[in-house]
C-alpha cells in the first residue's frame, strides 16, 4: 500500500457539487484532492445530465423551428431533414469540451485528481481503489462527499440498455424510436420526451400523479401539459406502469389507470421516475455517517456537516431537489463553513427550470403552497401574447405569474411558462434575494421590447396597475 498523503480537504466526486467546492477551497487556502471514479470529471451534470440533454434540446428545437416556424417569418426550406449521427457527435463534443475545461480548471488550481472509487476509511481517511485494483489511502482534515445520484430502477422495468433505458440511454439512441413510452412526467422525462418528439417519435408519458411536473405551480403545469399535447405528446395521468415485457426489440408496457389496465406497444421505454442518492460502497455507517432510512440521503446539519464533524456532504447526496446549481451552491457553502466563514444557501430563492419549449421556470413558493401555509397572498399574471417582443418572435405561448404577500408586498414566488423563461427567472431570483416587493419590479424600468416586460406587467397586475390589462 502506498504511503498516505495529508490534504486539508478530500472531495469525493467531481460533479457540480464536488468540483466547485474544490476550487472554492483552494481560494480559501486549502490543499485539495478530488477522487473521481469516472474517466471524465464533471459528474452527471456535464457527462449525462444537464449538458448533453440541453445540447439535444437545442438541436431538436432548431429543427422544429426550421420545419414548422420559419415559414411564418417568410423563410422557406425545401426538403428539410436532420442527421442524427451529426447531432449526437455535436452533443458529445459539447460534453468533451466542457469536461475538458473542468479538468483544466482543477489542474490550474493545483488540485490533485485521483482516479478511482473512494470509500471512507475513517473520519480523516479515504480509501481509493484504483483501476488496476490497487488501494491508496488519502488523509485530510476534512472530507466532502459529493457522489451524487443514480436513476431509480423499478422492479419489472429493469434497464436493459437497449429497449428499457434510463436517461443516459435516452441521450444516445442510434435511431429515432417509432414510439417512446416515458415512465414519469418529471422534468427529465418531459425534456427527453420533447427531444424525441421533435425528431419524429410518437411519445407517450405515463405519470402516477394527476399532474406532470408536479412540483411546479398548478397554473404552469396545466398549461405546460396543454402545450406539450399540442406538440403531439400523449399523457396518461393518474396512471401506473405495472410492468414492461421486452420481445424482439419491442416492449409491451402494461398501464393501470382509472379505466382499468391496458397495454402500450412501443420500441423504447425511458424509465425516469426519479434518482436515488449514490451511497453504496461509501462505507458510511461504520465511520458514523448517518443516512435517512426511507430516502437513503446522507443526513447533514445546516453547515452540511454529517454526524462526523470532519465529514461533510452536498448535492444530490443530501435532501432537496436534484439540481446542479443547488449542488454547487452547497459545495461553496460547505467549504466556507469548514474555513470558519458562515456559508449558507437560500433555498427560498432556488430557481428550477424545465427546458421544454416553451420553458417553465420558477422560484419560491407556488400558489398551492401559499394556500396550504395560509399565507395571505395576491397574484399578478401577464400573458406573453401581450408582450411585443414575444409577438415579434412569434412565441406568444405562456405567461408570467407573480405571487406576493398581500400585506408586506414581498415577492414569495414567480412562475413563468414562456420563451427563454430560464433566463428571465434570474431577475426574480435576484429580486427575492434582495427581499424585493412586487412594487420594486413594477417600478423598475424594463427595456422595450423585451420578454421581461411581461414580468414587469405581472408585477403591475399584482398591484392592480398593469397598463396593458386595464
Ligand atoms: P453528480 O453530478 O452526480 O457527481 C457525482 C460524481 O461523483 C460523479 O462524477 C461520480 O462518478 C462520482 N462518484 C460517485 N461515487 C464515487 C465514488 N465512490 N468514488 C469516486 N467518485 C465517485 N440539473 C440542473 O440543475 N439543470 C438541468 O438542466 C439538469 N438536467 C438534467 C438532465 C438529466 C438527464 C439528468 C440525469 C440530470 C439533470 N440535472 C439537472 C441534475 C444534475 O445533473 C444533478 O443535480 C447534479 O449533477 C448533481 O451534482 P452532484 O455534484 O451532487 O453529483
Amino acid at each position: 500500500m502506498a504511503e498516505a498523503k495529508e490534504y486539508d480537504l478530500i472531495v469525493v466526486g467531481t460533479g457540480p457539487g464536488g468540483y466547485v467546492a474544490a476550487v472554492r477551497a483552494v481560494q480559501l487556502g486549502f490543499t485539495v484532492a478530488c477522487v473521481e471514479k469516472e474517466a471524465r470529471p464533471g459528474g452527471v451534470c456535464l457527462n449525462v445530465g444537464c449538458i448533453p440533454s440541453k445540447a439535444l434540446l437545442d438541436s431538436s428545437e432548431h429543427f422544429i423551428q426550421a420545419k414548422e416556424k420559419f415559414q411564418d417569418h417568410g423563410i422557406r426550406f425545401e426538403g428539410i431533414s436532420f442527421d442524427l449521427t451529426a447531432m449526437m457527435k455535436r452533443k458529445d463534443k459539447v460534453v468533451a469540451d466542457l469536461t475538458d475545461q473542468v479538468r483544466k480548471l482543477l489542474e490550474r488550481n493545483a488540485i490533485d485528481i485521483v482516479s478511482g472509487t473512494a470509500s471512507l476509511a475513517g473520519p480523516h481517511e479515504v480509501a481509493v481503489i484504483t483501476e488496476g485494483g490497487g488501494e491508496r489511502i488519502l488523509k485530510a482534515k476534512n472530507i466532502l462527499l459529493a457522489t451524487g445520484s443514480a436513476p431509480i430502477e423499478v422492479p419489472g422495468q429493469a434497464f436493459d440498455g437497449k429497449v428499457i433505458v434510463d436517461s443516459t440511454g435516452a441521450l444516445s439512441f442510434d435511431a429515432v424510436p417509432d414510439h417512446l413510452v416515458v415512465v414519469g412526467g418529471g422534468y427529465i422525462g418531459l425534456e427527453l420526451g420533447s427531444v424525441w418528439r421533435r425528431l419524429g417519435a410518437a411519445v407517450t408519458v405515463v405519470e402516477m400523479l394527476p399532474r406532470i411536473a408536479a412540483t411546479l405551480d398548478g397554473h404552469v403545469n396545466r398549461a405546460l401539459e396543454r402545450v406539450l399535447k399540442k406538440q403531439g405528446m400523449t399523457f396518461h395521468l393518474n396512471t401506473r406502469v405495472s410492468g414492461a415485457e421486452v420481445k424482439d426489440g419491442k416492449a409491451a408496457v402494461t398501464i393501470e389507470g382509472k379505466d382499468g389496465s391496458s397495454t402500450l406497444a412501443c420500441d423504447r421505454v425511458l424509465v425516469a421516475v426519479g434518482r436515488r442518492p449514490l451511497t453504496r460502497g461509501l462505507n458510511l455507517e461504520p465511520v458514523g455517517v448517518e443516512t435517512d432510512e426511507r430516502t437513503g440521503h446522507v443526513r447533514v446539519n445546516s453547515r452540511y456537516q454529517t454526524r462526523v464533524d470532519s465529514i461533510y456532504a452536498v448535492g444530490d447526496l443530501i435532501p432537496g431537489p436534484a439540481l446542479a446549481h443547488k449542488a454547487s451552491a452547497e459545495g461553496v457553502a460547505a467549504v466556507e463553513n469548514m474555513a470558519g466563514i458562515p456559508g449558507e444557501v437560500n433555498y427560498d430563492a432556488l430557481p428550477a427550470v424545465v427546458y421544454t419549449w416553451p420553458e417553465a421556470a420558477s422560484v419560491g413558493i407556488t400558489e398551492e403552497t401559499a394556500k396550504e401555509r395560509k399565507i395571505p397572498y395576491c397574484t399578478g399574471t401577464y400573458p406573453f401574447s401581450g408582450a411585443a417582443r414575444a409577438r415579434c418572435m412569434g412565441e406568444t405561448e405562456g405567461f408570467v405569474k407573480l405571487i406576493c404577500h398581500s400585506r408586506t408586498d414581498r415577492i414569495l414566488g414567480v412562475h413563468i411558462l414562456g420563451p427563454h423563461a430560464a433566463e428571465m427567472i434570474a431577475e426574480c431570483v435576484l429580486a427575492m434575494e434582495f427581499g424585493a416587493g412586487s412594487e420594486d419590479i413594477a417600478r423598475a424600468v424594463h427595456g422595450h421590447p423585451t420578454l421581461s416586460e411581461a414580468l414587469m406587467e405581472a408585477a403591475q397586475a399584482a398591484r392592480k396597475c398593469s397598463i396593458y390589462t386595464s
